[in-house]
């Protein structure tokens, strides 16, 4: 204790740090500095190896592997316990997470459960799989002639469950939709969004383990985009693209492949 009653190691601000959406180049400059010189790091299933690869040898790695979107609340708590333990002793803590960590990533309940128990924190965003799976893919997730907004949806949920809160009329309105977290169900999600008056015509794409070498995209209108997936065997992650902003891939990766050429 010093003199004033206070602890010898004040407590430091957790950083919640967004990896990006897979590829290890895609973190930012700040998220890497705070990895790189972390005491502690708890990382999600989805993070590369590569980006592990940065954390000093010596720290303490603590693998919160979960996939999905709904987790048991024991592992949740304990990974929880852990941040909250290792910032009280002084060191310096870093909770990697899949793309932004407050896009479908609970970092508002860990900063929130943080907070509550008096750790500061610090959010560091990163890209989000809808921004990186778009740029890998070609396709201007906001474009002048596709509408004017878009919308991250998650499809986590049975769309036919009382779980499930999405407005679907208003969804079909949308220029542009990203879901995430929608691959099981697909079949139904597009349904939806059809019988809700989206043009079963709609242009569509699944893209599959965005940013890494093996990303592979399946491009088909709204109404077959299930089936084609399927057909394709599409595993998860992938995040499903629906829109007017899919309609300028084909003519980006043409352009882009003519240009390649000259
Ligand atoms: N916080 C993350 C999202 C976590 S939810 C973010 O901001 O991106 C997990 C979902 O993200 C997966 O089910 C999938 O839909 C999507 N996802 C994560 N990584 C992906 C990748 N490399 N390729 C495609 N989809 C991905």
């Amino acid at each position: 204790m010093t003199p004033d009653g206070c602890t010898e190691h004040p407590t430091r601000p957790v950083a919640l740090v967004g990896a990006g959406p897979g590829s290890p180049d895609l973190i930012t400059v700040r998220g890497l500095r705070l990895l790189r010189a972390a005491d502690v790091v708890a990382y999600d299933a989805l993070i590369h190896p590569e980006l592990l690869a940065e954390v000093r040898p010596d720290a303490e790695r603590v693998y919160a592997g979960k996939r999905g979107y709904c987790v048991g609340s024991t592992l949740q708590e304990t990974i929880n316990d852990v941040l909250v333990d290792r910032a009280r002793q002084g060191l310096a803590v870093v909770r990697l997470k899949g793309g932004d960590p407050c896009v479908f990533g609970r970092g508002g309940e860990e900063a929130e459960y943080l907070a509550e128990r008096g750790v500061p924190f610090e959010i560091v965003p990163g890209v989000t799989t809808a921004v990186g799976a778009c740029a890998a893919a070609n396709i201007p997730l906001t474009h002048r002639d596709a509408g004017q907004a878009v919308a991250l949806v998650t499809g986590h949920f049975d769309p036919d469950s009382a779980d499930c809160t999405l407005d679907w009329a208003g969804l079909a309105r949308m220029s542009n939709v990203v879901i995430y977290m929608g691959l099981r169900h697909l079949p139904r999600i597009a349904a939806k969004l059809v019988a809700a008056g989206m043009p079963p015509d709609t242009p569509a794409a699944v893209v599959e383990r965005a940013t890494l070498p093996d990303m592979r995209v399946v491009d088909a209108e709204l109404a077959t985009l299930a089936d084609r997936a399927a057909d394709a065997g599409v595993t998860a992650p992938a995040v499903i693209v629906v829109g007017e902003c899919v309609r300028f891939r084909h003519r980006l990766t043409e352009l882009a492949a003519a240009a390649a050429t000259i």
